[in-house]
C-alpha cells in the first residue's frame, strides 16, 4: 500500500479527481490518500502562495502528489501554486507524452508520439522580475548548468528505458547565445554517451513550425521551461484535446503528477470535462510507484474506450464517436473494460517502473575568472545617445573606458543610427584596456561618479572572462 497526497484542485478539477480515483481504485491500485486543501480557496483566504504549511508536510511526507488542476486568481500578487510546487520540491524534469489516437480521434497528425521533456524549475519562470525604469521591465532568464546537465540526461535516460530512437533539443542560442547556448552546449556534450540514440538540435521556432506540422518526424524533445510549456499544449492540442495529456513532475525526492492542462472554469460543475489528462497523470504515478500491472490494466481500458467511440464533449466528433458521454459516465465506461484490451489502437505494457537512476550531477573544476569590465545600467531621460556618451565620457581612466552605449540590446554609440528607437534605459559598457587589470573598486568608483552627474544607475552587471573566454554578449550591432 502506498500512502500517497492528492489534491481536487478548482474548476473542473474535483470532477475528473473524482472520475480518475474511482478508475484506478477499481483497478486495483494499492493507495492510500491524504487530501490536502490548495488552490483558489486559500488563495482567497488571503494565503497568496495558496497552500498552508501543514499541506507541505503531507506532501514531504508522501513524496507523491497527485493534483488535479488549480485557478490562480489574476492580479493580487498570488503566485502560481504550480509554479512554487515544482520548484520547493527539485521537480526539476516534466514528462508529457502526447500520442494520436486515430483513427478514434480526430487528429491532423494520425501518427504522433511525440513525449516532450520540458525543463521545469529555471528560465524566465524564476520568476525574478524588477520596473527598472518608467517605461522598462526586466525578467531574469536563469539557465544553470546543474539545470541543464540533468533535465538533459533525463531526456536521454528516458529515451534509452522507453527504447526510443532519437532526442531533439529545441533552443534559441542563435539569439540567447550564453542561457540557451548552455543549454545547447550540455546536449551535445550529454549526447555522446548515448552513442545508440540519435541526438540533433533545432532552434525553437523553426521546431515549433516542424512539430505542429509533421510531430512523427520527432519522438523525444527537450528544451528550457518557458518553450516546453507551450509547445506541450500545441502538441497535446494537435493530437485531438489538451485534455488528453498528462504531466509528470519528477525530482530526486518528490514526484506530482497532473494534467497538462488547466482548471477550466468555464466547463466547471457540468460534468463535460475529459478526465483523461488526469487519468494518464495517475497511470504515470502508478508506473513511477511500481503498480505497473494497474498502470497497464487502467490504460488498455482507456484506450479500448476512446476506441469504442464513447467520448466526451472536446473529443466527439460525429461520423467518430459512438456515444457523447459526461465526465463520470466516461469513467465508468473505462471501469466496463478493466482487463480488457484496445483492437485496433496499440495497447500498452508497463514491464519497468520510470524511476530513473541517475548520475548525480558532479560539479567541474572552476575556471579563471577574470573581471574585464562593468555594464553600468541609467535610467535617463534623454534621447541622444551621443549626448550622454558625452556626459560619460570624463570617466574614462588609462584603465578603462566607455566602450558602447546599448538600448534595449542594441548598439547606439558609437556610430548608432538615428532610426533607433530608443527608450529611457540605457546600458553603458565600461571596458578594461588590454593588458590592464580591472577590480570591483572601478565599479564603485563609477557609481559613485555617476551618481555626482545626477546620473540615476539603476543596476550593474559584472563583465567577466572564464579561462579567458568573454562570459558576456556583445550588444547587437557591435
Ligand atoms: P485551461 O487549460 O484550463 O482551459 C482552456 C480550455 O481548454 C477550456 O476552456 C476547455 O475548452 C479546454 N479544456 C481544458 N481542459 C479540458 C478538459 N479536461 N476537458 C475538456 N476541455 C478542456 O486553460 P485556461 O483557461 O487558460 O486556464 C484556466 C485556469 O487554470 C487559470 O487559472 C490557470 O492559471 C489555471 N491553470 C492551471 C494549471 C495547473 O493547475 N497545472 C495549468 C494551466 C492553467
Amino acid at each position: 500500500m502506498k500512502r500517497i497526497t492528492i489534491a481536487k484542485g478548482d474548476g473542473i478539477g474535483p470532477e475528473i479527481m473524482e472520475a480518475t480515483l474511482k478508475v484506478i481504485l477499481a483497478a486495483g491500485a494499492k493507495i492510500q490518500m491524504d487530501e490536502i486543501k490548495v488552490g483558489e480557496e486559500v488563495y482567497l483566504s488571503g494565503n497568496t502562495s495558496g497552500i498552508s504549511n501543514t499541506s507541505w508536510d503531507v506532501i514531504r511526507k508522501n513524496k507523491i502528489f497527485l493534483k488535479a488542476p488549480i485557478t490562480t486568481p489574476q492580479g493580487g500578487g498570488y503566485k502560481s501554486l504550480n509554479v512554487t510546487t515544482r520548484k520547493f520540491l527539485g521537480l526539476y524534469a516534466n514528462i508529457r507524452p502526447c500520442i494520436s489516437l486515430h483513427p478514434f480521434v480526430k487528429t491532423k497528425h494520425p501518427v504522433m508520439d511525440v513525449v516532450i521533456i520540458r525543463e521545469n524549475e529555471e528560465d524566465l519562470y524564476a520568476g525574478i522580475e524588477h520596473q527598472q525604469t518608467d517605461e522598462v521591465v526586466q525578467c531574469l532568464k536563469l539557465i544553470s548548468r546543474p539545470g541543464c546537465e540533468k533535465i538533459v540526461r533525463y531526456a536521454f535516460e528516458f529515451a534509452k528505458q522507453q527504447n526510443r530512437k532519437k532526442v531533439t533539443c529545441f533552443t534559441k542560442d542563435n539569439i540567447m547565445k550564453q542561457t540557451d547556448g548552455l543549454f545547447h552546449k550540455v546536449f551535445d556534450e550529454i549526447a555522446q554517451e548515448y552513442p545508440n540514440i540519435e541526438n540533433e538540435h533545432w532552434i525553437i521556432d523553426i521546431g515549433a513550425a516542424k512539430l505542429a506540422d509533421t510531430p512523427e518526424y520527432f519522438d523525444v524533445i527537450v528544451m528550457p521551461n518557458l518553450y516546453g510549456d507551450v509547445l506541450s499544449d500545441v502538441a497535446a492540442q494537435i493530437t485531438g484535446s489538451v485534455g488528453l495529456a498528462g504531466s509528470a513532475n519528477i525530482g530526486e525526492e518528490c514526484s506530482m503528477f497532473e494534467a497538462i492542462h488547466g482548471s477550466a472554469p468555464r466547463r466547471a460543475g457540468q460534468d463535460i470535462a475529459n478526465p483523461s489528462g488526469l487519468l494518464q497523470g495517475a497511470i504515470m504515478m502508478l508506473n513511477h510507484i511500481n503498480q505497473n500491472d494497474v498502470a497497464e490494466r487502467v490504460h488498455n481500458a482507456w484506450l479500448k474506450t476512446i476506441e469504442d467511440g464513447i467520448h466526451t464533449y472536446d473529443i466527439f466528433k460525429p461520423g467518430i464517436s459512438k456515444q457523447k458521454v459526461g465526465t463520470q459516465a466516461f469513467a465508468d465506461a473505462i471501469i466496463q473494460n478493466l482487463n480488457k484490451k484496445p483492437s485496433q489502437l496499440k495497447s500498452v505494457t508497463y514491464s519497468v517502473n520510470t524511476e530513473l537512476n541517475l548520475k548525480p550531477y558532479v560539479r567541474k573544476k572552476s575556471k579563471l575568472k577574470t573581471l574585464i569590465g562593468v555594464d553600468i545600467f541609467l535610467h535617463w531621460a534623454g534621447t541622444n545617445p551621443n549626448d550622454l556618451a558625452q556626459l560619460l565620457k570624463p570617466l574614462n581612466t588609462d584603465v578603462f573606458e566607455l566602450a558602447m552605449i546599448t538600448n534595449r540590446g542594441i548598439k547606439v554609440w558609437p556610430d548608432g543610427f538615428k532610426e533607433t528607437f530608443c527608450t529611457d534605459h540605457w546600458r553603458c559598457r565600461f571596458k578594461a584596456f588590454k593588458g590592464k587589470s580591472f577590480t570591483k573598486h572601478f565599479i564603485l568608483q563609477l557609481l559613485d561618479k555617476t551618481e555626482q552627474l545626477g546620473l540615476d544607475s539603476i543596476k550593474t552587471e559584472n563583465l567577466y572572462e572564464f579561462d579567458g573566454i568573454p562570459g558576456f554578449s556583445l550588444g547587437q550591432g557591435q
